[in-house]
């Protein structure tokens, strides 16, 4: 089953995201919950290899801690990785509050790691609120292989939308984590300093578009989609392949 579009809006406890977010999607021993967290509506994935009970977080924004502590519990998974897949102030903003709970490693891009160091940069984007500084523990570098109990996640430098945003791909079970990337009909914005919209369909043409068309991606905000689907039906990719 694929209803990663339910539930939305933001969810005032932990109790009514399991109720809205229990398993989602289940699929060659991967068991993958999103949640929505944060003023902008972003998903969050908790990723579990069955087998193992080995699991990661993709992306952090605020609340993700208060919402994924009693899951963690509940469930008993064991995290292994926090990963950002940039580091814009809604995916990296419950980063140390993630790292308190759960003792894994935050592994991002050596490019975004600034912003992870002084998310005071980001005041640019008009949001205020503070945000705890961290580093990255480990870095993730394009072409770099990410293993999760039986699970290989390929590592793409994709940037355009931000500088150091990577997507990570897991060719067996046909999913890929693309953050800002690419959306359902739409790409990451290009008006960001280190944007870039020529780098941005480099990276999408080179490193989406070049995925099996059944590929089930899984964006930072908004409905998943495939690889298929968007060739057919968003006007940026349209456009990057005309
Ligand atoms: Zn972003
Ligand atoms: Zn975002």
């Amino acid at each position: 089953m694929w209803a990663i579009n339910e539930g939305r809006a933001p969810l005032a406890n932990a109790a009514s995201v399991l109720v809205k977010h229990a398993l989602v999607w289940h699929s060659c021993g991967v068991k993958i919950h999103p949640f929505v967290c944060g003023p902008l509506e972003n998903n969050v994935y908790l990723v579990a290899d069955e087998a193992s009970g080995d699991a990661m977080i993709v992306d952090a924004p605020f609340d993700t801690a208060a919402t994924l502590g009693p899951v963690l519990r509940e469930h008993k998974l064991a995290i292994r990785y926090i990963v950002n897949t940039h580091g814009h102030f809604d995916h990296i903003a419950d980063n140390a509050a993630l790292k308190r709970l759960t003792g894994a490693p935050i592994l991002c891009h050596p490019d975004d790691e600034p912003l992870l160091k002084d998310p005071s940069q980001m005041k640019i984007f008009g949001f205020d609120e503070h945000i705890e500084p961290t580093k990255a523990d480990r870095y993730l570098n394009h072409g770099d292989t990410l293993t999760l109990g039986r699970l290989t996640f390929h590592v793409a430098h994709c940037p355009g939308h931000a500088r150091g945003h990577i997507v990570l791909h897991e060719p067996d079970a046909k999913i890929c984590f693309c953050g800002d990337v690419i959306f359902a009909g739409s790409v990451g914005r290009t008006d960001f300093p280190g944007s870039s919209w020529e780098t941005l369909a480099a990276s999408i043409r080179d490193h989406i578009l070049t995925l099996p068309d059944d590929t089930k991606l899984l964006p930072g905000h908004g409905p998943a989609t495939t690889v298929g689907r968007e060739k057919r039906m968003n006007p940026f990719v349209e456009q990057i392949l005309g």
